[in-house]
């Protein structure tokens, strides 16, 4: 039995990038009956509860204020069936997953850039990957069950509770705590990686044809110069594996990618008029490179330079323009963007909350070292795509609240109607809800 009444000392806890901190009572329930009681004792108490995974958000959108939930005893598969439904624990990392879905011969149809989040905190911020025929990892979910903050531990899916299922499959960890989730996989499948260097300048004359040119593509700009480093990989199957040799593995992805750009990154602190020239080199280290892989270590990297991120999702036919004028305004600036700025896609859906809802979306993301100020760079690119309706990822830096998002969501007002009706109290909200979504009755 888990009472608020009796919770431990409180606990640090900071997230992936240091951003967000918080010293509160930590529990971690084991069940849905524990998280239920857990849910019915803080609302007694005027408590609120946020459940975490990872913590691999940058917003505070997971920032406990009194109680934190953590979700890492729910976790494991619980049932894969032989049409590829899988039913997962919510805390279950997609690291985890992946691995136990190659061993039965199945893979998720797409996937973000890092493994390392769970479950049901994925799901909770619109993660996605690219790809302009795909959705993000919501799209996968086909079941979900949650405990309400009533303490009702319900199932919901198109059928039953569909109101409730459209909207928590993106529902920021405010409708409820997801105990479970059931994703369709697909049979096993590989990924021939063809990587290797770009203009900006090209990738702007011809971004829907390079972006729609393979299955999923994406490429990185490094600011200060025209150059980009591509991505492109078409899904093959797994009887043609072609692996990078482990040196070139080591070679590219640790020491390239992660202990030399740590090193740029470092040098670029120290001496800011370094960075140019070092985004120069950083552009033309990472050599050209073909190899087929499964998909999920395909689509998967290793990201051991901590930064602060902000993520916008413009419609798909503004992101040349919003890029244009991206590296507009920093050619005419002096500042220093040492991280390259990410371009990826994704197909429409119909989930009220994603960042594709009913548009064919590009994805821009900006960087900047952990514990740097991202000051005018961030503001830039939110600047410039809020001129597209651009809507922000929930779990990465950005400042917008209630009264823009709802212009940017048709279907807003329809999840905040539902985590009101569910929440009146705000048990399950946090300053950061308070803000995106509006305070509620509480406020
Ligand atoms: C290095 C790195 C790479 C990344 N790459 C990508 C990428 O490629 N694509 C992309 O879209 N994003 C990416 N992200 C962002 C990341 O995927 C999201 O922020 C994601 O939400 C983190 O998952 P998590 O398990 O750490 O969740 P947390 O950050 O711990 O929590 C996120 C939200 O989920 C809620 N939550 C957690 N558990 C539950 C639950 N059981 N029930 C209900 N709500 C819950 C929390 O309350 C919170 O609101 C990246 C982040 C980092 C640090």
């Amino acid at each position: 039995m888990i009472e608020v009444a009796e919770l431990p000392a409180p606990t640090r806890w900071r997230n992936w990038a240091g951003n967000q901190r918080a010293d509160v009572p930590v529990v971690h329930p084991g069940s849905a009956e524990e998280v239920a009681e857990l849910l019915v004792s803080a609302a007694a108490a005027g408590r609120r509860v946020r459940p975490i995974g990872s913590g691999h958000s940058f917003s505070a959108v997971g920032r406990p204020e009194d109680v934190q939930l953590v979700c890492d005893r729910l976790a494991g598969i619980r049932a894969v069936t032989e049409a590829g439904l899988v039913t997962v624990s919510a805390g279950t990392t997609l690291h985890r997953l992946n691995l136990e879905l190659q061993r039965r011969g199945w893979s998720l149809t797409n996937l973000g850039d890092v493994d390392r989040q769970t479950v049901a905190g994925a799901l909770a911020t619109g993660t996605h990957g690219t790809g302009a025929r795909f959705g993000g990892l919501a799209t996968q979910v086909r079941g979900l069950e949650i405990v309400l903050p009533s303490g009702e531990v319900v199932e919901c899916d198109a059928v039953r509770r569909p109101e409730l299922f459209a909207a928590a499959r993106v529902g920021l960890g405010a409708l409820g705590v997801v105990t479970a989730v059931t994703l369709q996989a697909e049979p096993a499948f590989a990924l021939r990686a063809v990587e290797g260097p770009g203009t900006l300048t090209a990738a702007v004359e011809g971004f829907d044809e390079l972006m729609t040119s393979t299955d999923h593509v994406e490429f990185y700009w490094f600011p200060h110069t025209d150059a980009t480093l591509l991505k492109c990989n078409t899904r093959v199957p797994v009887d043609g594996l072609a692996p990078l040799p482990r040196w070139r593995a080591v070679w590219d992805d640790e020491l390239l990618a992660n202990a030399a750009f740590a090193g740029v990154v470092a040098a670029g602190r120290r001496v800011p008029a370094l960075v140019p020239p070092l985004a120069r080199l950083s552009a033309r280290a990472l050599g050209a490179r073909t190899w087929t892989d499964h998909s999920h270590r395909v689509f998967v990297s290793r990201r051991r330079v901590r930064f602060l991120e902000m993520e916008y999702a413009v419609p798909r036919e503004t992101a040349p323009h919003v890029l244009a004028e991206l590296r507009r305004v920093h050619e005419a600036s002096d500042w220093r963007a040492a991280f390259p700025v990410e371009v990826r896609t994704a197909a429409a859906d119909d989930i009220p909350l994603s960042t594709a809802s009913g548009r064919d979306t590009a994805y821009i993301a900006a960087h900047v070292p952990a514990g740097s100020d991202p000051g005018c760079w961030f503001g830039a690119l939110e600047r410039l795509a809020g001129e597209v309706g651009g809507r922000p990822h929930w779990g990465k830096l950005h400042g917008l609240d209630a009264a823009v998002l709802r212009e940017r969501y048709p279907r807003f007002d329809e999840v905040v109607a539902l985590r009101d009706r569910l929440d009146p109290a705000g048990v399950l909200g946090n300053a950061y809800l308070d803000r995106v979504l509006g305070p509620g009755a509480r406020g």
